[in-house]
């Protein structure tokens, strides 16, 4: 057990935040940051961390991340400031950034984080963009919720020409 618990303690000393994007690396800049194959002109805004590597699992992501680190929250006591949304704003100015991807959860917090966020980049020439909600892949519409139904038939799509 000793050289487990040696190499984990290691591990969580050598872990720290990315100072641009907020996702875990052993350096101060991470891996994805530094990758200057990836597409520069969009930022996809999650959640956490585990967000980040969800969207790198499924492979559907090849720009940069900001990780918010929770979501704005009147009980929690979390505003703007907590989430670097001011670092975000000034990083959206860049003239490489055409696109802002809002992939907040769609919980009340998640979405009126993606509201605020939105606002604040009015004055910016950035687009602003959302995940899209509804039906899950392989999900059966009996089984959703009247919010996840009606969000579906809002966002819904035409599919013939
Ligand atoms: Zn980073």
């Amino acid at each position: 057990m000793l050289p487990l618990a040696e190499d984990i303690s290691r591990v969580a000393q050598s872990v720290r935040h990315c100072v641009e994007c907020g996702n875990f690396d052993t350096a101060d800049t991470c891996r994805i940051c530094r990758n200057t194959d990836r597409d520069q002109s969009r930022i996809c805004v999650v959640e956490d961390v585990a967000d980040l590597w969800a969207m790198e699992r499924a492979g559907v992501f090849s720009g940069r991340y900001h990780v918010l680190g929770g979501v704005m929250s009147a009980i929690d006591g979390v505003g703007p400031e907590e989430l670097r949304i001011d670092y975000l704003v000034s990083k959206s100015g860049e003239d490489a950034v055409q696109e802002v991807i809002l992939a907040t959860s769609a919980t009340v917090d998640g979405q009126t984080t993606a509201h605020y966020i939105a606002e604040r980049l009015e004055p910016t020439k950035v687009q602003v963009t959302r995940l899209a909600h509804g039906v899950p892949v392989g999900g059966e519409l009996d089984y959703l919720d009247d919010g996840t139904l009606a969000q579906a038939m809002r966002a819904r799509r035409q599919i013939n020409d």
